[in-house]
């Protein structure tokens, strides 16, 4: 059976203990290899060889230098495209067409972006005038922040990954990546790729394993880590904030949310329907800037649930080489018991089941899948815990509006801003409701459109901190005034 090790130093290698644990395909239902789960000493072992390489040639090589292996790193990923795509799909399950021009592209793009970016940005300077008359200058530098630990989950693996270690790596500093026990493989083989792209031993490290108790938890209790930026939920994100305050060390956290989605009678109803479909089934529902709450202005509610429970029913549920299929599995039988359990709560608090509710019958060679059909509800109530909490599967709930105040009442409502996406063709509204909505991101007659170049992240319980373009940059690098008497 294949086995899937940590890559420390420029070495693959396996745990010391021997602990291995099952990957699963998600799509089967099989056991597709065996994973190394990292102990403390193998996730000492990759900090230490992240530590040393800060002071190796990584840190001579000029901007230009290093950019262009970053780039090589992206041209290395795309050479070996099918081979990242099949691990990704593998480990997750979601239909090919989907991870090949979301997943892989992105994941490449990640190195691209910010490998052009650290060359473009400038630092502030500010002349001042001294008393005895000849005045100083100050500038500042932007110096690496040193090792990052990298955290990651199994949604979007390598894209969500790659969009930390890309600028990390950018800004000139060492990582040691965990990712999710359940995507373990694309991260494993973007060792290879480094190698290749003459990324120096022990600036890009990686340790498998789970989290609490495992390499997750040891990477936060680590400490000679500089700084760790984490994409998963709000609750293991609190953890790793415990973790990283002592030694006071920074934190950038993309969180969970409970996005809500605005549609008002004046939109442009196939858009909003287009859109809509896409962000509540998209990755069947595992994504964090998924719509799960939609509300709707009551003129147009009857006609939007009907058109949007006809596209959903629609979806065609299948394996990854299905290039029909345009909904895959969820991760695992533990994230389907998960959404199940919500399932039931919504027909236990009352809702009407518009479609869905449960599990697809599929062919034997599926049986054993995390399957799950499409839903979307009416009818509950606000205190139902469907409409407060994160489910991260295919659903949504859709709940008529009177007035735009209500509308931005409702979506302000939870303790999360993540995202929101609001469809109108009526602009000024559009802005209105958009400056008032309490969300990191906020689309505009779209959903998931993205210019890396703009900030990310989430407000209230959904993240701290923002990374995108230069942003990312801000919390990669060290700022460093210099103030020079003239
Ligand atoms: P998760 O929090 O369970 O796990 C994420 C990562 O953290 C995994 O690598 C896991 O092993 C590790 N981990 C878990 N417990 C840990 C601990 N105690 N110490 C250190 N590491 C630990 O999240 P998930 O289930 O993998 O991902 C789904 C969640 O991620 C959802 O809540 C979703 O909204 C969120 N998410 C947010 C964004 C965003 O940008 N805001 C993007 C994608 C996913």
């Amino acid at each position: 059976m294949k086995e899937v090790k940590h890559y420390i130093n420029g070495q693959y290698v396996g745990s010391a203990s021997g602990r291995m644990f099952d990957n699963i395909n998600p799509a089967t239902g099989e056991v597709i290899s065996q994973v190394h789960e990292a102990g403390e000493a193998e996730v000492d072992a990759a900090v230490k060889a992240a530590r040393a390489a800060l002071k190796g040639p990584w840190s001579k090589m000029t901007i230009d230098q290093r950019s262009k292996i970053l780039h090589a790193v992206a041209d290395g990923i795309n050479a070996r495209f099918d081979e990242f795509l099949e691990a990704e799909c593998a480990d997750t399950g979601k239909p090919k067409s989907l991870a090949s021009h979301i997943d892989i592209p992105r994941g490449a793009a990640n190195f691209k972006v910010f490998a052009d970016m650290v060359k473009n940005v400038a630092t502030e300077a500010f002349e001042m005038a001294t008393p005895d008359g000849t005045g100083a200058l100050n500038y500042a530098v932007r110096r690496p922040k040193g090792v990052i630990g990298v955290i990651s989950p199994w949604n979007l693996p390598l894209l969500l990954m790659t969009w930390k270690v890309g600028p990390a790596l950018a800004c000139g500093n060492t990582v040691v990546v965990k990712p999710s026990e359940e995507t373990p493989t694309t991260t494993a083989l973007l060792g290879e790729v480094m190698k290749d792209a003459g990324v120096p031993d022990g600036v890009f490290n990686v340790v498998q394993g789970y989290g609490g108790d495992s390499a997750g938890a040891f990477l936060t209790a680590h400490p000679d880590v500089d700084g760790y930026t984490f994409t998963g939920e709000t609750r293991t994100g609190e953890l790793i904030m415990q973790n990283a305050a002592k030694g006071v060390r920074d934190i950038s956290l993309e969180l969970g949310g409970k996005n809500a989605g605005i549609v008002f009678a004046d939109c442009d109803m196939d858009k909003a329907i287009e859109g809509t479909m896409r962000s509540a089934f998209a990755n069947c529902g595992q994504v964090c800037l998924g719509t799960e709450r939609v509300y709707v202005e009551r003129s147009i509610f009857d006609e939007f649930v009907s058109r949007l429970k006809v596209e959903a029913e629609k979806l065609v549920i299948g394996p990854p080489d299905d290039a029909a299929a345009n909904l895959g599995p969820l991760i695992s039988q533990k994230q389907r018991d998960k959404v199940l359990s919500y399932y039931q709560q919504a027909v236990n608090d009352g809702a009407t089941v518009v479609t869905g509710g449960g599990i697809p019958d599929m062919p034997d060679a599926l049986k054993n899948g995390s399957w799950i059909q499409p839903t979307i509800w009416t009818g509950l109530s606000d205190d139902s815990a469907v409409i407060n909490e994160e489910i991260f599967g295919p659903c949504c709930h859709i709940q008529p509006f009177d007035s735009e105040e209500e509308a931005i009442a409702q979506a302000n409502r939870l303790p999360y801003g993540l995202a929101s996406a609001i469809w109108t063709e009526n602009l000024s509204r559009a802005a209105r409701v958009a400056g008032q909505v309490e969300a990191g991101i906020v689309w505009v007659n779209s959903w998931f459109l993205r210019d890396l170049r703009t900030a990310f992240g989430g407000s209230k319980q959904s993240g701290i901190g923002r990374e995108g373009g230069e942003h990312s940059l801000e919390f990669y690098t060290e700022l460093k005034n210099i103030c020079l008497k003239l």
